[in-house]
């Protein structure tokens, strides 16, 4: 049966981690969207919708829900039936949950990956990312590149995301406690399977 999992969690829970991990062997089978990752290339590539996106982003807050809306119902259009999905990132406020439920978009799991808001402020003081595929990588011991500052897959620098500053952290965390949540309660009055990890 075709799955569409939603993927979600606080900054830094290690969404990215779970979804390599999962993805292993069932490549064919899976279309993956990241809302962040598509929203961070829009910016990159200075679009409309990047440069609206990026006022939002950088300040830790989430992009209007009618732009995230249109994002996620293109996606599910254009993807063979044949093939499940991954939602990474949606839907992240209650209206987007209802109108994903509206809209059938076939949301069959959610899957919230946890992290207390301590750890997700440590470890985001600790990560640096890969501004190609996105891969993070820790300062410390834990996950070091190979090669210092550079990207083990793409060989290009490692950076800091400039929304893992610590005043911009606490605002992302403020964003899933108040918006998130909500989000995953109306997903879950809608029937979806739910599952907790925790990495
Ligand atoms: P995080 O580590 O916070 O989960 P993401 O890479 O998923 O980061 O998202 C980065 C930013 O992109 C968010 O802080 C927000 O500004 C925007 N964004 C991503 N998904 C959504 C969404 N579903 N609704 C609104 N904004 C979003």
């Amino acid at each position: 049966m075709r799955k569409i999992i939603s993927l979600l969690g606080k900054p830094c829970a290690g969404k990215g981690t779970l979804l390599r991990r999962f993805l292993e062997g069932k490549e064919d089978q899976y279309i993956c969207v990241s809302f962040g990752d598509a929203l961070r290339k829009e910016v990159e590539k200075e679009t409309i919708l990047g440069q609206q996106a990026k006022i939002y982003m950088e300040a830790g807050k989430l992009i209007p829900d009618y732009i995230i809306i249109n994002i996620a119902l293109g996606q599910i259009r254009k993807a063979p039936e044949n093939m499940s999905l991954i939602l990474d990132g949606f839907p992240r406020t209650a209206e987007q949950a209802e109108a994903a439920v509206e809209a059938k978009m076939g949301i069959t799991h959610v899957v919230n990956v946890k992290i207390s808001d301590e750890e997700a402020i440590a470890r985001s003081a600790n990560r640096v990312v890969c501004p190609e595929c996105g891969e993070s990588y820790t300062l410390n011991e834990y996950k070091k590149p190979k090669k210092e500052g550079i990207c083990d897959r793409c060989g290009v620098k490692l950076v800091r995301r400039s929304d893992d500053k610590p005043e911009i952290i606490k605002e992302r965390l403020e964003s899933f406690n108040n918006y998130t949540i909500p989000a995953i309660k109306r997903m879950k009055d809608s029937g979806v399977e739910y599952l907790e990890v925790v990495l």
